[in-house]
């Protein structure tokens, strides 16, 4: 196993971190998504418009599930265990809620844009580093935008997508670590709904601590 140390001297890493400059693309994309409004139960739009972004970085296995959560493929090169990634597409934020931005010098204001259209923008823009810089990984790597992890939602987007029966392809996952600090969880938690939990929440903390 190579150290994350190993890989940070590597040129197309390198290039990967610079990428996101002054994370100013990240900013806008998370506009972007904020702008789509995405209730928790009525999270269909948003859900479309990252799938096509997903599509359009070239990920694998783009798809839609029967809850509406989204999916995204990254081949691993040598078989190796699975790292799902998912941040959520939900906002507390009721249909009709006015979503206009306000920026405020280096300052931007708007409903749901830290949580969690900051989240959902971060996973894209991983994505797409990995892919312009030919990032290579042993196993899958499957980005997630999952619905109703908000309130009443109560995490059945990420239920869902722990079920290997609902999701065939995501019963590829084993044995990976889980890092809740990331919002990364493996296929080893999948029995385990307080883990999903507690990284969600762990990570919905850190939302609203923005
Ligand atoms: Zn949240």
């Amino acid at each position: 196993m190579r150290s994350n140390e190993h890989w940070a001297h590597e040129p197309n890493f390198q290039a990967a971190a610079a990428s996101f400059g002054d994370g100013s693309a990240v900013v806008e994309t998370a506009i972007a998504i904020q702008q789509i409004p995405a209730p928790t139960f009525d999270e269909r739009a948003r859900g479309l418009y990252v799938a096509e972004r997903m599509r359009a970085l070239g990920l694998a296995d783009v798809q839609i599930d029967t809850v509406g959560n989204v999916y995204g493929r990254r081949a691993g090169t040598a078989g190796g265990p699975a790292l799902l990634i998912a941040a959520h597409l939900d906002t507390v934020f009721p249909a009709g809620t006015d979503l206009t931005v306000r920026r405020d010098g280096t300052r931007i204001y708007g409903p749901g844009l830290g949580d969690n259209s900051m989240g959902v923008a971060a996973l894209l823009h991983l994505a797409q580093a990995l892919q312009q810089h030919h990032i290579a990984h042993q196993g899958d790597m499957w980005f997630v935008a999952n619905v109703g992890e908000e309130r009443l939602g109560d995490l059945r987007g990420m239920r869902a997508a722990g079920r290997g029966g609902r999701w065939p392809l995501l019963g590829r996952l084993r044995g990976a670590k889980r890092d809740p600090c990331a919002g990364a969880l493996s296929g080893r938690d999948r029995a385990d709904g307080g883990a999903h939990r507690a990284a969600q929440q762990l990570q919905h903390r850190r939302d609203r601590g923005r």
